[in-house]
């Protein structure tokens, strides 16, 4: 904990710990509404995982989807969540149906800021889903408009493990574009001050309000003043193979889509050394990856062909379930797991991040080639006659064009990244592949126990003051359940935004 009474190094009314979308909508708001704002980012660049998504961001009910007319309203999401989480979180998801529209439209009065729908299914079928999604993504934004700014956001996943830039002359698209463009809407306000390598160690309480932080600079520590408030939206501990050891969270360290090493729950850490309280430690947004050739995962999505089996050459689920779902599945089986598909499937997914290529990965050695379905068994020391009884029923399935042992192709989410057809194409023409698939994820998902306006709680269920999290930093209101296509970036930006409201009040 830092030391109350000392001098501050700077003052504001809100310290913000981290950069992704929750952070930033929360820098937003407050510095939009007059409050000097300080983001802090650990690391060089802005935006972390959320900077590599594909910032969907789930809101429902709000005018985005009314423009693109498909008939969305926070009553059918209601009815959906509901049916998913059940009321043990009900508090929070009224404020969060209660937020999403005001959000958006906070948001949208920003010459900056602009969004559109984007097609991609609910994940679940239940009551109240929207086939099509409810989800929207922010406008791609040129370059230009950034100027030199542009190199403070995170580039996409491939160039940045590279150390590469953004694309010259190419626009931000995706979670580049929402990160940047709450940029540019927080630099226009003339309030909001945005610290890189500054990384939030400790928090300071003086008689039982936080007042401030302590964060680590290339230049020694600085003591930050927040005199509104501490909203803490720095990640998730995705990338701390201690503490995912800890807390049991399935996956590890070295196979999160996380930026490398930058989410190592240090605000939950220095928040629960103020006695902070935590819940769902334990979970995570799951996905499958594949390893490629450096080494880290990339987020796979929409198998359209090939199957998944187990370390005993079993199918075990539908490929083509939701990635948090399969990620699930993953967890719960005994791997290790690969996706075998043929010459004819090619077998890539619908979506990678970031992209591999065949070629590539057999080059590297991720991904085995073989003439026959024996010698792929034998190079992954898959046992050979159980994978020739998985294929020859898969293929069986099919010719059928029904999969009666895990429903692939059923549900409008599996037929979305395959052309409205069930993804069943027998795997029968050499060569054979096998690539390893190993449980990924997009960040955890378990941390500081928040009030509906994202005041974190202390043990006795007491907001401390002064404090607010959101984002993968606190625990998320959908337990372990991932309902749809951008609930991690919407819920984050909601409860940030809540908690600046709180602290203005
Ligand atoms: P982050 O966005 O990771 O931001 C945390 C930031 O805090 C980082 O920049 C980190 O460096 C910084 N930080 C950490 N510690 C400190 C510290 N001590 N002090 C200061 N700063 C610190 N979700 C969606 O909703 N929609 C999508 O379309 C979507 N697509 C995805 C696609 C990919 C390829 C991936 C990898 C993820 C995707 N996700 C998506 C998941 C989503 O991006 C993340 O779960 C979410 O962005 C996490 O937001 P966050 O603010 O909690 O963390």
């Amino acid at each position: 904990m830092g030391n109350a009474g000392e001098s501050w190094d700077d003052e504001y009314d809100v310290v913000v710990a981290g950069s992704g979308a929750g952070a930033m909508a929360g820098a937003l708001t407050a510095a939009s509404g007059g409050l000097r704002t300080a983001v802090l980012e650990k690391t060089g660049v802005l935006g972390g995982t959320s900077a590599y998504s594909g910032s969907a961001i789930w809101l429902p009910g709000t005018r985005v989807q009314e423009r693109a007319g498909i008939g969305d309203s926070a009553e059918s999401a209601r009815t959906y969540l509901r049916a998913l989480i059940g009321d043990g979180t009900a508090a929070h998801r009224e404020a969060f149906l209660e937020t999403a529209p005001e959000l958006v439209e906070f948001l949208e009065q920003d010459p900056a800021i602009e969004f559109e729908f984007q097609p991609f299914p609910d994940y679940y079928d239940a009551p109240g889903r929207m086939d099509m999604g409810r989800s929207f993504v922010p406008l791609p934004l040129p370059a230009e408009r950034l100027g030199e700014r542009a190199g403070l956001v995170r580039p996409p996943v491939d160039r940045d493990r590279a150390g590469r830039g953004h694309a010259a002359s190419k626009p931000l698209v995706q979670g580049r574009a929402l990160i940047g463009r709450l940029l540019l809407a927080i630099s226009a306000t003339g309030n909001g001050e945005v610290r890189t390598g500054t990384a939030l160690t400790d928090l300071v309480v003086e008689d039982g309000r936080v007042t401030g932080v302590v964060a680590t600079t290339a230049d020694g520590p600085v003591r930050l003043r927040a005199r509104r408030g501490v909203l803490l939206a720095a990640g998730g501990f995705e990338s701390s193979a201690e503490l995912r050891g800890e807390r049991a969270v399935p996956g590890g360290a070295g196979w999160t889509m996380a930026p490398d090493g930058a989410n190592t729950g240090d605000a939950i850490t220095a928040a629960t050394a103020i006695g902070a309280a935590t819940g769902l430690l334990d979970q995570a947004w799951f996905c499958p990856g594949v390893l490629t050739p450096d080494g880290l995962p990339a987020f796979t999505l929409g198998f359209r062909g090939g199957l998944i089996v187990d370390g005993a050459g079993r199918r075990f689920a539908n490929e083509s379930l939701p990635y948090d779902q399969m990620g699930r599945r993953l967890a719960a089986a005994e791997g290790p797991f690969h996706l075998v598909f043929d010459a004819r499937s090619k077998g890539l997914p619908a979506i990678s991040v970031p992209p591999v290529a065949l070629e590539e990965q057999v080059a590297s050695g991720r991904w085995i080639e073989a003439g026959s379905l024996a010698e792929l068994a034998a190079k992954t020391g898959l046992p050979a006659d159980a994978l020739a009884a998985t294929v020859e029923r898969f293929n069986g399935l099919a010719a059928k064009g029904v999969d009666e042992d895990f429903h692939r192709g059923e549900d409008p989410y599996d037929l979305f990244f395959t052309g409205g057809k069930p993804g069943l194409a027998p795997v029968d023409e050499p060569p054979y592949y096998a690539a390893e698939i190993v449980l990924s994820d997009l960040g955890t998902k378990g941390g500081l126990r928040t009030d509906p306006d994202a005041r974190v709680l202390d043990g006795s269920d007491r907001p401390i003051p002064g404090l607010y999290a959101a984002g993968n930093t606190s625990a998320s209101f959908t337990g372990p359940v991932y309902p749809g296509p951008g609930i991690p970036i919407g819920s984050a930006m909601a409860f940030a935004y809540r908690a600046v409201q709180d602290m203005r009040r």
